[in-house]
């Protein structure tokens, strides 16, 4: 099933989406994809009212996740390489693949919507990246999750578009502020229960205003959502409604010689199957 986090009259409810339409909503007392997640889809109560003709606004999924973002960096084998190449820092010059799932996290204050604007400031950053990403929202909780265990504590799918200020990334050795910027991390349109989607052979492509930037295919993730889900949980509790962005494969703008950064009025659209199209637009800010 596919669920959106929508706004009616200023209040946040939770529709099922058929096709890309709300069709049904559920009762009040979900207004966010993550009351889904913590009741399980099983528990989900409906409402019977009808749904309003042109009066909602589909935000992201889980608008202001409970915490940060979990991320994992160079999770693809041709991103790795990409990545060497671009000379982007020292840890960058390793084409090796990584031993171990690389982690780090974005503020939930910059998750922004289908449509909504990815917002730079020029004089902060003149090196604003995309990333598209199939990301995981976990159901059940837990800690030291075993991989078998995993993907029964996986609540569904979605898309996020992993924004990152490559300059700001590189000059602080470490990437979450690069990566938190207000408005850099688009989710959505809308998430997908785990069921409907084939980990083994799911399609993730990016276009920039209509050019194929990235094609790459689930199946080639260096560390799967059971490992990744084994490895945080090792150590932190996961919780229902968390979100995990698996990493994005190659074709990232720091990958082209030169460069292919965003700028202002750009487009970027983003396709997983099974789980829909994101897309936003770029626009400078002073
Ligand atoms: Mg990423």
């Amino acid at each position: 099933m596919k669920f959106a986090t929508v706004l009616i009259q200023g209040s946040p409810r939770v529709a099922q989406i058929d096709g890309d339409r709300p069709t049904r909503l559920l009762a009040p007392e979900f207004s966010s994809v993550a009351d889904i997640a913590l009741a399980g889809t099983e528990h989900i109560v409906w409402s019977n009212e009808v749904i309003p003709a042109g009066e909602m606004t589909v935000v992201a999924p889980i608008p202001l996740p409970r915490r940060n973002i979990f991320c994992v960096g160079k999770n693809y084998r041709d991103h790795v390489r990409e990545f060497a190449g671009s000379g982007f820092d020292a840890s960058a010059a390793d084409t090796a693949v990584p031993d171990y799932p690389i982690i780090f996290s974005k503020v939930p204050e910059c998750v922004i919507a289908h449509h909504d604007k990815i917002m730079f400031d020029p004089a902060v950053s003149s090196a604003i990246d995309y990333e598209g990403e199939f990301a995981v929202i976990i159901g059940k909780g837990g800690r030291r999750i075993a991989k078998q265990d995993a993907l029964a504590h996986v609540w569904g799918y979605t898309i996020v578009n992993d924004v990152t200020a490559r300059d700001v990334q590189s000059r602080m050795k470490q990437w979450h502020v690069g990566k938190s910027f207000d408005t850099f991390c688009p989710m959505g349109p809308w998430a997908v229960t785990a069921d409907e989607i084939d980990l083994g052979d799911t399609l993730i492509r990016t276009w920039v205003n209509g050019e194929l930037r990235q094609d790459a295919n689930t199946r080639d993730l260096i560390f799967d959502v059971p490992t990744i889900i084994e490895t945080l949980s090792a150590g932190i509790t996961l919780y229902p409604g968390d979100v995990i962005a698996t990493g994005t494969p190659a074709g990232v703008g720091i990958g082209f010689k030169p460069p292919k950064y965003l700028v202002h009025g750009d487009v970027v659209t983003i396709s997983i199957s099974g789980l829909g199209t994101l897309e936003n637009r770029v626009e400078a800010i002073g």
